[in-house]
């Protein structure tokens, strides 16, 4: 059933997790760690077992889980972008597309993992400071267009992060589905581009109760897109484009709750649509399915020619180690398990 092929192509799905390190309030409260993470693979969750009886887990159902790397709570930035998102830098630069999520309920590290802070830059801003890298050493005729775009999704409404102002409307054109009127930022180094990113990170919609903090409901999708010329083998010019969409995804809280229910009946229940209609689609993909129900959301929309096929998707599942978040990492975990 899970072959992850999809006519003759390998589209399977990488997936990562990475555990945060415990924060201050959580210490204050007393909370235990309850996830142990072993080998940079195995995945054990422990609150109620003893802790180093990892034998013992590994017969228990839903306690031991194995993902294509697992990132303990000291592991870095940088170690974190290589293992996951390297890789697909390169494939962007040859003209293809890819697309990295992070998943997981809100305060588990999602935004930490993909924007980051000036000292400690995530995967967005070490992508982009890896694309201008290889480029330069591959040309130096300038061949190369960079262009970003940072956009939202939030109540199933689309807005640019980067401009922001009115929704914008999706079209679909022959390049697929593109936001109308979206700001395509040209870019030339990675100098401006945290601050260009942070500033966008800001215009986030914020929950009216809490003004300042961004709201568990908002997704945040960075796509960069590498346009090229190069030559075929009759010395002919061809344009190639690559795109490469982060996507920072709404808090996972809610969706989980009510994960075995329909979309349908959950028109107007204040449930994250996007979010659902995205696990549909991985599952479609895993599964191998033809049918894959883009249509579903406007962030599926928005990553319909990013996601399956001879695209590359990873997964990064973010968790917390508090015992007081143990509800929710199982579920983040179990999430995890089914994408792979
Ligand atoms: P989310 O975006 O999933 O809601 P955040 O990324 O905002 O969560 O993380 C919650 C808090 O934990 C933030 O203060 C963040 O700086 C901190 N944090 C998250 N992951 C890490 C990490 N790997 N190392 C250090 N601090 C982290
Ligand atoms: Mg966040």
């Amino acid at each position: 059933k899970k072959n992850g092929t999809v006519g003759g192509i390998d589209s399977r799905i990488l997936v990562f997790v990475r555990l945060r390190p415990m924060a201050k309030k959580e210490k204050e409260v007393g909370s235990r760690c309850c996830v142990k993470i072993v080998n940079k693979r195995d995945v054990y969750l422990t609150e109620f077992a003893n802790e180093n009886d990892y034998l013992r887990l590994k017969r228990l159902r839903g306690r031991h889980f194995t993902f294509d790397a697992s990132f303990p709570d000291s592991t870095g930035q940088h170690e974190v972008y290589t293992t996951t998102t390297a890789e697909l830098v390169e494939a962007v630069l040859q003209g293809r597309n890819g697309s990295v999520f992070c998943y997981g309920a809100t305060g588990a590290g999602k935004t930490y993992t993909m924007l980051g802070t000036v000292d400690n830059p995530g995967v967005m801003v070490l992508a982009i400071k890896d694309l201008f890298t290889k480029i330069r050493q591959r040309s130096c005729d300038g061949n190369h267009v960079v262009h970003l775009s940072y956009l939202e999704v939030y109540n199933e409404t689309v807005r640019d992060l980067l401009s922001p102002g009115r929704p914008l409307v999706l079209r679909e054109d022959k390049q697929g589905i593109v936001a109308a009127g979206i700001t395509q930022y040209r870019a030339y180094s990675t100098d401006e581009v945290m601050a260009l990113l942070q500033r966008g990170n800001q215009n986030r919609t914020t929950e009216p109760t809490r003004a300042n903090e961004t709201s568990s409901r908002s997704h945040a999708i960075l796509q960069v897109v590498v346009e090229y010329r190069v030559k075929d083998a009759s010395m002919n010019v061809i344009n190639r484009v690559g795109k490469l969409s982060l996507i920072d995804l709404a808090g996972s809280e809610r969706a989980l709750a009510t994960d075995q229910r329909t979309l349908r009946s959950l028109e107007g229940a204040n449930i994250n649509r996007s979010l659902l209609a995205l696990s549909s689609c991985i599952n479609a993909l895993v599964e191998g399915k033809k049918h894959i129900p883009y249509r579903n959301s406007k962030l599926t929309q928005l990553l319909k020619d990013s996601l399956g096929g001879a695209c590359n998707t990873v997964m990064i599942a973010n968790i917390s180690p508090s015992n007081l978040s143990f509800g929710e990492t199982q579920n983040t975990l179990h999430w995890a398990d089914r994408a792979k």
